[in-house]
């Protein structure tokens, strides 16, 4: 690696590339017919400590997502394969890894159909991942290491908490607003792409990471020399009173279940 090039995450000079996102969410040729579906994988500098004991992460990330309900059959074929060949090799463990407890998590297709999937995926985990990605995506596509703070969005996870729910398919209708003239990058639109948001009037700009054809993650950019904007709504759904968000004519009402009962994902945008 030339010196002088620093780390997607940091100031520290990079020591060796790293894929984002994990090049094993790409599945490989062999298990998918010969399909080439690691075309121009992006990578990025990436420093000792924020390439270290990734690939537990990068594994960890790929049975969340693959083959889960949402998931075009691409995804499918890959948890099929390349996840049950993982699974199976440390003996159900990853999956234990992968979610921590068995509270009623399900996910929602257009069509109204539901599926409990395994458990409580481990939130905390899964938002460090995508993290991790939503900053080596800000130094891929705007050339720059990002200061400031980081929010993800799991759009695809639906709770037992209704309000939760609401408010986060209000985040994605407002997102869809947001991003529908905005371009789709990625060479391999099966298995992922991105999009970029242009900076609002406050100076927060948004990344929606799609994976496997239904899976949706939003991170959004605070820059650290912005202030954190007042968001009159967001404050009183926070303090636990119904709150109406509109959108387009459509209603989101939102109220908060008890915030001491478990950490919810709305938080973090
Ligand atoms: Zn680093």
């Amino acid at each position: 690696m030339k010196k002088n090039i620093k780390c997607y995450m940091c100031d520290s000079d990079a020591v060796s590339s790293e894929h984002v996102p994990p090049k094993c969410l790409f599945p490989e040729s062999k298990d998918v017919e010969g399909e080439n579906y690691r075309k121009h994988l992006i990578t990025v500098p990436s420093c000792e400590i924020h390439n270290s004991a990734k690939s537990k992460d990068d594994e960890f990330l790929m049975i969340s997502l693959a083959g889960i309900i949402g998931n075009n059959s691409i995804g499918y074929l890959h948890k099929f394969t390349k996840v049950n060949r993982a699974i199976r090799r440390t003996a159900n463990r990853l999956l234990d890894k992968a979610f921590t407890s068995r509270k009623h998590y399900y996910l929602k297709r257009d069509n109204g159909f539901l599926e409990v999937i395994w458990g409580t995926p481990d939130h905390e985990r899964l938002i460090s991942c995508f993290e991790h990605i939503a900053y080596g995506l800000h130094y891929y596509h705007l050339g720059k290491c990002f200061k400031g703070k980081v929010n993800v969005l799991l759009g695809y996870l639906h709770s037992e908490d209704e309000g939760n729910n609401t408010f986060v398919q209000y985040i994605k209708d407002r997102a869809a607003i947001d991003l529908k003239d905005i371009p789709e990058y990625g060479e391999n639109r099966d298995i992922f792409y991105y999009q970029f948001s242009d900076p609002d009037d406050n100076g927060i700009y948004m990344v929606h990471m799609r994976f496997y054809g239904g899976i949706d993650i939003y991170a959004s950019f605070l820059p650290e020399d912005k202030p954190k904007p007042f968001d009159l709504g967001i404050e009183l759904m926070n303090a636990g009173i119904e709150t109406v968000f509109v959108l387009d004519g459509k209603e989101y009402r939102v109220k908060k279940a008890n915030k001491s009962e478990e950490k919810n994902e709305s938080e973090n945008l």
